[in-house]
């Protein structure tokens, strides 16, 4: 599918639930959000049967993500049928690895390629802090388990905040001699915590800054939205994914499905269609799906204070 602006758009993220075991101090609001309705939550079997529509519609590479994916019931039954989806090229996960040390091998076999994990710091007491209750030892174990299993490159996705683990820097960019790579996103203002990133919010910058050594890399994929460093010798690479700082809209090849059924054409837009009302009636959504592309925003505008009300948790990072 080619939207307005001739972008490909080739890439579906689909959160299953906006559940999760952890509660991220970026991600939901303090006292947690509403528990959705069950009737609200698109149903597995609906997944799936958007899923395939996408990937007729020429979508090749498919995310899973939440909420924490892992905590939704059946979910590897899922897995493997959007995994044996032929059209299907790359298919990820997104995960913050608390279950991961039960469900690599699975997950390995189901099909999945890649694994992205949320990390944002080595130190115990601070993982429980930003983590409100996590024990870093269970994303530790299941990066392990990952690693064991082959679910190969493994990507740590760390947003970076200022005064928590910007002293950590090192000590992460180092974990990429291990051949991880090590991706710091630039904390978004989204949700209710909007307040508290901006408060909070530290350029990526700040990273090449701090690790002189680091060679800039070329990309090999364009639609990225990382750009890509090396210390040399590390296996893995570092990745700065800014999305305040640098806009990468102009590269945008994705789309968002949320848990309630909801069409994102755009992370940072309001704006969402609905794909649950119509599936459940019946309706034809290819056409509607085709359309909706066509409307795919130019491009988000944060640097107007344009932020939305949805907790990242209920869209699917
Ligand atoms: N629970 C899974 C996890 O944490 O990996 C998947 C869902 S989580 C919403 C996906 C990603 O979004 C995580 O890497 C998380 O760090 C990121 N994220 C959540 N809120 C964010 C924010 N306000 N700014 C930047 N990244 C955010
Ligand atoms: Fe849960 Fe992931 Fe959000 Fe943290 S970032 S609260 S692990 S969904």
């Amino acid at each position: 599918m080619i939207d307005s602006y001739n972008r490909r758009i080739n890439y579906l993220r689909i959160s299953v639930t906006d559940l999760c075991n952890l509660r991220c101090r970026y991600c939901m609001p303090n006292k947690g959000i509403d528990k959705m309705s069950h009737s609200d939550v698109l149903t597995l079997e609906e997944i799936e049967t958007i899923a395939k529509v996408f990937v007729e519609l020429g979508v090749d590479k498919i995310r899973i993500t939440g909420g924490e994916p892992l905590v939704r019931r059946g979910i590897l039954g899922l897995i493997e049928n959007i995994g044996n989806l032929e059209g299907v090229k790359d298919f990820a996960i997104t995960t913050n690895a608390i279950m991961l040390k039960k469900y690599a091998k699975q997950l390995k076999d189901a099909g999945v390629n890649r694994v992205n994990i949320s990390l944002d710091t080595l130190d115990e007491k601070k993982y429980e802090y930003i983590t409100r209750g996590g024990q870093l030892k269970d994303t530790l174990d299941g990066i392990k388990e990952a690693q064991e299993v082959g679910l190969t490159p493994i990507k740590l996705n760390t947003v970076l905040i200022r005064g928590f683990n910007d002293d950590e820097i090192d000590d992460l960019v180092n974990l990429t001699n291990d051949g991880i790579d090590v991706r710091f996103i630039e904390l978004m203002p989204i949700g209710e915590a909007r307040n508290w990133a901006i408060h909070n919010f530290i350029s990526n910058e700040y990273v090449l800054e701090k690790v002189e050594n680091l060679e800039e890399i070329k990309r090999d994929d364009i639609n990225s939205p990382a750009n890509y460093y090396k210390l040399s010798g590390a296996k893995g690479k570092v990745g700065l994914i800014n999305p305040i700082s640098c806009k990468f809209c102009s590269n945008c090849n994705r789309v968002r499905l949320t848990s309630d059924g909801k069409l994102k054409l755009c992370l940072h837009s309001e704006e969402e269609i609905d794909l649950k009302t119509p599936i459940r009636n019946g309706e034809d959504i290819k056409t509607l799906i085709i359309d909706a592309i066509s409307k795919k925003p130019k491009e988000h505008h944060l640097e107007n204070g344009e932020y939305i009300t949805r907790n990242m948790i209920a869209i699917g990072g």
